[in-house]
């Protein structure tokens, strides 16, 4: 089923960023890790190095988000990483509310696959989606007072399960302060899902 989402992606001609990916001969990021894996990851959109592999955070935010799996015993073959938004943004721009509609259909199905104990999200776009998506009574989320705290998402189907809003590891990068705050909540995230 993810290698279906994989070829409808490479496709998906109907996107607003398919020619800028053909163009400068990008790839989709579908998402990379274990498909049974009990917490998933799910960033804004891939950047530049991450379209010229198809591999989500390969860049300077993904050795942030290694870091931050190492000090929880996880790495990325124990967890999934996607992004909200699967092809590259123009000049790393934020992405459309039109983009983020044309590739919901396909975050929804990759959570389904692989029906994980916790989503954790990395920044504000991903928060927002799971808050967009799924049923809950939690109400508008600002990030600033969201991140390590968790919180009960429920699918259309009725499965419960545990939404944790982290900061994008890229904050890291510019704020030393932020990344003592992404390990605090990488060890509230460990306990989650111990
Ligand atoms: N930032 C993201 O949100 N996702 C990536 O894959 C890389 C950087």
């Amino acid at each position: 089923m993810m290698e279906q989402i994989s070829v409808e992606l490479d496709n998906f001609s109907e996107s607003p960023l398919y020619k800028y990916r053909v163009d400068n001969e990008y790839y989709p990021v579908i998402g990379e890790g274990d498909l049974d894996a009990k917490v998933m990851f799910i960033g804004e959109a891939p950047g530049k190095k991450e379209a010229e592999t198809a591999k989500p955070f390969c860049g300077a935010s993904g050795r942030v988000l290694d870091e931050l799996l190492d000090s929880i015993n996880l790495n990325r073959q124990s967890v999934y990483v996607t992004n909200v938004v699967k092809d590259r943004p123009q000049d790393n721009r934020d992405p459309t509310a039109t983009e983020v509609a044309f590739y919901t259909p396909f975050l929804r199905r990759q959570i389904d696959i692989i029906e994980p104990t916790v989503v954790a999200t990395l920044g504000r776009f991903a928060m927002d989606f799971m808050l967009n998506n799924f049923k809950h009574d939690i109400g508008r989320l600002k990030i600033s007072e969201a991140h390590g705290q968790h919180y009960q998402l429920e699918t259309d189907e009725g499965t419960e399960f545990i939404f944790a809003p982290l900061y994008h590891p890229a904050v890291a990068l510019y704020n030393g302060s932020k990344k003592v705050v992404l390990l605090q909540d990488f060890k509230i995230l460990s306990k989650l899902i111990s």
